[in-house]
């Protein structure tokens, strides 16, 4: 610990990835500061699905969260027009959680472990060790960009050299209704997908994705009929929020005393649903890497933690403009269930690459003998 600093490590950014980055170093003894330009319980456009690798990593922070305060379901469906497949996630399920709770409950934990939390205080600059935020300058050890997908951070650190800029756009919506699934939906139609997730026992969440940023929800769900007469005519109790989702990554994303987290870092698709598993899973490792002043040691393990989510998130959005190719792989999946229960444990990462090789090469038969 220098007493030269007024804090070791300064998290710019205080939604998922900027909370979990705190914890994760509190935990590791280092004294942390964290603002954000907005005040808790902060909310965000999002399918508000928390994946069983999600729960895992929040555990791992010490974050223990209560089903109640959420819903379980137990994996993911996919449907398009009359097709329909399932499965279910190899040992624990899922949970959907407004993401306002999920905030509350880790800004509580931050607060409990002594992180020292300066809400609706915007950083407006940084300059070497010094941060400028709401009109006072803090000295930081190290600083950690986690203010989300159009990061300031890594724009000022020099690190927004990257690929992947496609851009598409979210817009979230709930409804007060039983939750009639034991999964999270996934509706695919051409041009975008509806995806909708149980998050209380009287509350659904539905979320839209596409690459038009005119496109709502309002109108998008008239291309599904099945979930419109789920929904029973039944007000959205929520104003709409929208987001922009993208599958991006970095060269680099640490430089001198920055590293980056969380969207900030890098992106996979909103589809995949494992935005927040990666912040927590990179706030793991760049407490480690912090502690041992190694910040090399995070961009490798940042570099393998994106590497399969990317890779699942590029080929589900080969079935995006795809009708054909997305009927047969539901019809595929639909005669032959372990195929997608093999497909999913590897999405969450509880299957080996070589597993998932050998379903997708009988995906790839079953696809052409049907
Ligand atoms: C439509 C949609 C659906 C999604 N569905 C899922 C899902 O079901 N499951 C899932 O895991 N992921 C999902 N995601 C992805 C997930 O929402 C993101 O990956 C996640 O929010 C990233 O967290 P973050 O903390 O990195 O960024 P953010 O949540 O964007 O938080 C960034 C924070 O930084 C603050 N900030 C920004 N600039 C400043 C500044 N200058 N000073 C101070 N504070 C600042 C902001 O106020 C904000 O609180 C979805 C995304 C979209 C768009």
């Amino acid at each position: 610990m220098s007493l030269d600093f007024d804090t070791d490590v300064f998290v710019a950014g205080g939604g998922p990835a900027g909370l979990a980055v705190a914890i994760a170093a509190r935990r590791k003894g280092l004294r942390v500061m964290l603002a954000d330009c907005s005040v808790p319980p902060i909310d965000k456009a999002c399918g508000e699905g928390l994946m069983p690798d999600a729960q895992l990593a929040l555990r791992q922070l010490g974050v223990h969260l209560d089903r109640s305060e959420g819903f379980p379901f137990r994996g993911i469906r996919f449907l398009d027009g009359g097709l329909c497949a399932d499965a279910s996630f190899p040992e624990e399920g899922g949970i959907g959680m407004r993401r306002t709770v999920l905030h509350g409950r880790m800004a509580q934990h931050a607060s409990a472990l002594g992180v020292d939390l300066l809400w609706g205080k915007r950083v407006s600059g940084i300059d070497g060790d010094r941060i400028s935020v709401a009109g006072t300058t803090v000295r930081s050890r190290w600083i950690v960009g986690a203010d989300g997908i159009g990061s300031r951070v890594r724009r000022w650190s020099g690190l927004d050299n990257g690929s992947g800029r496609e851009l598409r756009f979210g817009f979230r919506l709930h409804y007060r209704v039983a939750p009639w699934t034991d999964c999270m939906e996934i509706y695919w139609g051409d041009g975008c997908q509806v995806y909708v997730t149980p998050v209380g026992p009287e509350d659904v969440c539905v979320a839209l994705i596409s690459r038009d940023h005119r496109l709502r929800l309002d109108q998008a769900l008239n291309h599904f009929p099945e979930l419109l007469s789920m929904l029973n005519g039944t007000a959205p109790v929520t104003m709409e929020r929208g987001a922009v989702s993208a599958t991006r990554r970095f060269k680099a994303v640490h430089r001198g005393r920055v590293a980056l987290a969380g969207d900030a870092s890098g992106s996979v698709d909103a589809i995949t649903g494992e935005g927040i598993c990666l912040g927590f899973q990179q706030a793991l490792a760049l407490a480690e890497a912090l502690a041992n002043g190694d910040l090399a040691q995070y961009q490798a393990e940042h570099k393998r933690i994106l590497r399969r989510p990317t890779f699942m998130a590029r080929t589900m959005l080969l079935m995006e403009h795809r009708a054909r190719l997305r009927r047969r792989a539901l019809q595929a999946f639909s005669s032959s269930p372990r195929i997608f229960a093999g497909m999913l444990a590897m999405h969450i990462g509880a299957a080996s690459p070589f597993e998932f090789a050998a379903n997708g090469i009988e995906l790839g038969w079953r696809m052409l003998a049907g």
